[in-house]
C-alpha cells in the first residue's frame, strides 16, 4: 500500500503585493504537497502605490485579502512577531494574544516602512505615508489647513516627488515646498531631470535643493545649516526602512536590517526561510548589489520565492531570481507623469514619456497589480518577468541596482 506523505505547511507572512502573489503561486504550484497560509494584521490589500492619493482625499478602491488571495489561501488575520527557523514555529499576536503557526517553510515578504528614526524630530513632528492609516491621519490634518498654509515635503525620492505633485495639484491653495539634500531628479536622465523640475515648478511647487533637512520641531524645520524654515505641516519621504521582523528574530540581516538572503531568495542561513519583496536584501548580481525597493521587483520577488519554495517541495535545486528592470514609471498628479525608460540594469536611458500619456502608462502599471495576482490565483506560474542577464548587452558585473 503506498504511503501517503503529508502536506508541507508553507506560510506567507506579509500580504502586500510580494506576500499575496506569492501565496496564490504557491497554492496553485505545491497544490497536494503543501498547504499555505498567509498572515497579515489587515484584511485589505495594502495599495502602497496609492498612499500619495489617499493622503490628498481621493477615493482608493480597497481589496479584501482573503478574497484576493482566494479558498486555497487560508488567511490569519495577526501580526506576526517572531520566526523561529530552528523549531519551524511563528509566534504571532492578535488583539494582544500571543499563539503560534507551525510551518515547514516561510516566505518572510513583510515590506518596509518608513525611516523616521535617523533625523531628530520626525518621528513627533512629521507626517509620513508609512501605510494607510498614516496617510488618513495626513489626509485629515491637510483638510484642517487654510488657505496659504506651507506644506513641507521632506525628500526627493520617487515617494516624495509623487505625493508633492498630487498635493500642489488637488490643493493649489497651498505653499507646498520639497526639500532634498541633494537635486531634484537624482537617478533620471538628464532630459527626465530637467523635465522633472520644469513639471514640478509649473505645478507651483517651490524645489529647496543642497540642503539636508537636520530636524524637524513643531512648525519648523531646521536646515544643515542652521537655518530655520516655518511650516505649518512636514510630510517626511526620507527613505525606507527594514521592518523589525527579521533582526527581532535573530535571522541575518544586511546592515539595513533586510533579510539577507542568496540569489534564490533563500536565507543565507536557513533554506526553509525565503525572503520577498522589501523585506529581503536581494542581491541582484555577484558582485552583491541589490534592487531598488519597487513594486516592480517586489511582485516577481514574491513569484520567484513561491518557485523556490516549490523545489524544495519535489527536491529540485531552485533556480536564481534574475530580474531585469524596464522603467522608472513615476505619477505627476493625475493629469501629469514622468516614465523614464532603464535598461534591465536600471540605468537611465536618456528617452523619457511626459505629460497625460505618461499618467495613463504609470495609472495602468499600478491598476496592473491587483489583476496579476488574481491571474496568478488562476494560473498559476503565469506572471513572467523581464530577465537581467538575458538581456542583449547586459553583463551581470555591470547590471547593478544604483
Ligand atoms: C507613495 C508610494 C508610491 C510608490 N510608487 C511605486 C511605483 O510607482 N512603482 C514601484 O515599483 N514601487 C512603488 N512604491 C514602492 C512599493 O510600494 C513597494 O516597493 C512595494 O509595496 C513592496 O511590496 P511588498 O509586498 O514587499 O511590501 P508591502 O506592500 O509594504 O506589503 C507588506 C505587507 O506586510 C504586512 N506586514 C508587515 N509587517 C508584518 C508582520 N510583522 N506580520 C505580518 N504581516 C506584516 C503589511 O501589513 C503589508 O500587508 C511606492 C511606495 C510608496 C509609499
Amino acid at each position: 500500500m503506498s504511503k501517503q506523505v503529508p502536506e508541507q505547511r508553507i506560510v506567507v507572512i506579509g500580504g502586500g503585493y510580494a506576500g499575496a502573489l506569492a501565496a496564490v503561486r504557491l497554492a496553485g504550484r505545491a497544490r497536494g504537497r503543501g498547504a499555505v497560509t498567509l498572515i497579515d494584521p489587515r484584511t485589505e490589500l495594502v495599495q502602497r502605490l496609492r498612499l500619495h492619493q489617499l493622503a490628498v482625499g481621493r477615493r482608493v478602491r480597497g481589496f479584501d485579502l482573503a478574497r484576493l488571495t482566494g479558498r486555497r489561501v487560508q488567511n490569519v488575520c495577526a501580526r506576526a512577531v517572531a520566526v523561529d527557523p530552528d523549531r519551524g514555529s511563528i509566534a504571532v499576536e492578535r488583539n494582544g494574544k500571543l499563539s503560534e503557526v507551525p510551518f515547514d517553510q516561510v516566505v518572510i515578504a513583510v515590506g518596509s516602512g518608513i525611516d523616521v528614526d535617523s533625523v531628530p524630530g520626525v518621528a513627533e513632528h512629521a507626517h509620513s505615508l508609512a501605510g494607510p492609516a498614516a496617510a488618513i491621519r495626513l489626509r485629515e490634518e491637510l483638510r484642517s489647513l487654510r488657505d496659504g498654509a506651507r506644506v513641507a515635503v521632506c525628500g526627493a525620492g520617487f515617494t516624495g516627488i509623487e505625493l508633492v505633485s498630487e498635493l500642489a495639484g488637488a490643493r493649489p491653495d497651498l505653499r507646498v515646498s520639497l526639500h532634498t539634500a541633494g537635486r531634484v531628479g537624482r537617478g533620471l536622465s538628464e532630459r527626465g531631470a530637467e523635465e522633472l523640475r520644469l513639471r514640478l515648478g509649473r505645478r507651483g511647487v517651490e524645489l529647496v535643493e543642497g540642503e539636508a533637512v537636520s530636524a524637524v520641531e513643531a512648525g519648523a524645520l531646521v536646515l544643515a545649516g542652521g537655518e530655520e524654515v516655518a511650516v505649518d505641516l512636514a510630510v517626511w519621504c526620507g527613505g525606507f526602512a527594514a521592518q523589525p521582523l527579521a533582526r527581532d528574530s535573530g535571522l541575518p540581516v544586511d546592515p539595513r536590517g533586510l533579510l539577507a538572503v542568496d540569489a534564490t531568495l533563500r536565507s543565507v542561513d536557513h533554506p526553509h526561510v525565503i525572503g520577498a519583496g522589501d523585506a529581503a536584501a536581494i542581491p541582484a548580481f555577484p558582485n552583491g548589489a541589490r534592487y531598488r525597493m519597487t513594486c516592480q521587483a517586489g511582485m516577481p520577488s514574491g513569484a520567484h520565492a513561491a518557485d523556490t519554495a516549490v523545489a524544495a517541495l519535489t527536491g529540485k535545486e531552485p533556480r536564481p531570481f534574475d530580474f531585469g528592470y524596464i522603467h522608472q514609471p513615476l505619477s505627476l498628479g493625475r493629469r501629469d507623469g514622468l516614465i523614464q525608460w532603464v535598461d534591465r540594469a536600471d540605468r537611465p536611458k536618456e528617452k523619457v514619456l511626459v505629460g497625460r500619456r505618461a499618467a495613463l502608462y504609470k495609472e495602468l502599471v499600478t491598476r496592473s497589480a491587483v489583476p496579476s495576482i488574481r491571474w496568478e490565483r488562476r494560473f498559476p506560474g503565469a506572471l513572467r518577468w523581464p530577465s537581467a542577464t538575458a538581456a542583449p548587452g547586459v553583463r551581470p558585473e555591470a547590471a547593478v541596482a544604483r
